[in-house]
């Protein structure tokens, strides 16, 4: 794999607001509702008079941002966006939103996903005198719409087909909000709008767009539709709103993984309730793996949707036997192993009294290294469990994602090395089973009012991307 590109392995969230009086605050509490999906920095870019007005910072939203900073963001609209760390160097050169001055006026960008083609595009755009800033693949679409004469939206049509890869884009120019989402759908971008009174009493309306519809919960706002793969969405003062296609593709590849791991469980991403469809995803696995035991545990937070639907599906008892510690921050670093060894100790604590002499059912949503289920296992023996059945709720991670959810190299996935026979003895596991890809992709295609799927629903799987289970990548990588 190239190695630059393991440095952009960009889990984000991206933002944007028009025509809203508070167009900085609502940002601010839509990167707040979508801080999940990246922690290690957090930008907006407000447009006040035709000009950007720019903040960007290392860490959490609540500590980029506070009210001084907010009340400077000037404007009645605005984009944003949180960034996962990377393995990159000059971390802060690449927070977004990007921004830049082209000709047309100023540009600011945010963007999630990976662009697959990024080293190659890079190489060209030097060549041909562009200077990088960041080494952010973001900016690779900037030098390009630089590099083209005339209208922005012209530009974007030329442009994007250029990219290869994952991108669901938030802009904001001088004087329009754009979305653009690229044609295999990777990572959702919803289109939402929001009433608000002015002084007269008057109704108004803003658009907003963001990564996930918990954001739309949050400040109010009702969801109009998913900006469409391929789809150039544009508003500005005089014309409206309008939307341009790129060239769209036969088949989808939406992230199947942002149902199983990455999504807010309260949103909705690709129509289907995130909630709703890891249930879902705990009562095909109970179906596909049944086995005696007294309790169905998960391991919080990410494992509690399937836990919950395992144990609806298998009629065994479902218990909060783990505890999770909320207030861990993001990172516990030490240098000596002997106190890292602790950081699994300090987010989870195994409830005794729940488990001691138990057979007991623990539900995780996915093993990726499997340092965590090695250590929930240890932690659950020394609690006096007396068999511990580990079931996940989704198929082995055996390749990373190119497309942007930060999985680690082929070679730190446990399940890339080891069956789940040589897994379950590395655990030191009763049992050990994996939800099957095509039960993964029952639960996520189901009719959620009627659980009851038949086979012949499983035709649309081509409408997912589900790489990282099962090797079968989209595009090239290079
Ligand atoms: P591991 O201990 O490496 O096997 O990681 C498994 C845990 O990491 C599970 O509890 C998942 O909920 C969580 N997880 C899965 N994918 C990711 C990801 N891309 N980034 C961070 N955590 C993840």
């Amino acid at each position: 794999m190239n190695k630059e590109r393991k440095n952009f392995q960009d889990k984000c969230a991206v933002f944007g607001i028009w025509n809203d009086p508070e167009a900085a605050w609502m940002t601010y509490l839509g990167l707040y509702a979508q801080q999940h999906r990246g922690q290690e920095g957090a930008g907006i870019v407000s447009l006040h008079k035709g000009r950007h007005l720019i903040h960007r910072g290392s860490g959490l939203v609540g500590e980029v941002f506070n009210e001084r900073v907010l009340k400077k963001l000037k404007g009645s609209a605005a984009i944003g966006h949180t960034r996962y760390s990377t393995q990159g160097g000059d971390k802060k050169k690449n927070i977004q939103p990007l921004t830049s001055a082209l000709s047309t006026g100023p540009l600011a960008v945010s963007h999630n996903g990976n662009i697959v083609n990024f080293p190659h595009l890079k190489k060209d755009l030097m060549n041909k005198g562009s200077i990088f800033y960041s080494s952010s693949d973001t900016e690779c679409l900037i030098h390009l719409l630089a590099q083209e004469k005339g209208e922005l939206e012209k530009a974007l049509i030329k442009c994007l087909p250029l990219l290869e890869g994952a991108y669901s884009l938030t802009l904001l120019t001088k004087d329009s909000l754009i979305a653009a989402r690229d044609p295999m759908g990777f990572r959702p971008l919803v289109l939402g709008q929001r009433k608000w009174k002015d002084e007269q009493g008057e109704e108004n309306i803003s658009w907003v767009v963001a990564s996930e519809t918990c954001t739309f919960d949050l400040i109010g706002a009702k969801l109009v539709r998913e900006i469409e793969p391929g789809e150039i969405w544009i508003v500005d003062k005089e014309r409206g709103e309008c939307s341009l296609f790129l060239q769209k593709k036969k088949t989808l590849h939406q992230c199947v993984f942002e149902h199983v791991y990455f999504a807010r469980p309260d949103s909705q991403v690709f129509g289907k309730n995130v909630y709703q469809s890891r249930k879902a995803m705990g009562r095909f696995l109970a179906k596909e793996s049944q086995v005696q035991a007294d309790l169905v545990i998960p391991v919080p937070d990410s494992g509690v949707p399937a836990a919950i639907g395992y144990s609806e599906a298998s009629g065994i008892p479902y218990d909060m036997g783990i505890v999770r510690n909320h207030y861990i921050g993001r990172t516990f670093i030490h240098p000596s192993q002997s106190i890292r060894d602790f950081k699994v100790k300090i987010k989870l604590s195994a409830q005794r009294k729940l488990i001691a002499g138990k057979k007991v059912v623990v539900v995780d949503d996915s093993l990726v290294r499997g340092t965590t289920s090695k250590s929930v296992v240890k932690m659950l023996r020394q609690a006096g469990a007396k068999e511990i059945h580990f079931r996940v709720s989704s198929p082995p991670i055996t390749g990373p994602c190119f497309y942007g959810v930060d999985t680690p190299e082929k070679s730190e996935l446990i399940a890339s090395k080891m069956s789940v026979e040589e897994i379950k003895n590395y655990l030191q596991v009763d049992s050990l089973s994996f939800l099957s890809t095509e039960g993964l992709m029952r639960a996520v295609q189901e009719d959620q009012e009627d659980l009851q799927v038949e086979k012949s629903k499983t035709q649309r799987e081509k409408g997912f991307c589900s790489a990282c289970f099962t090797g079968d990548y989209p595009t090239a990588i290079s």
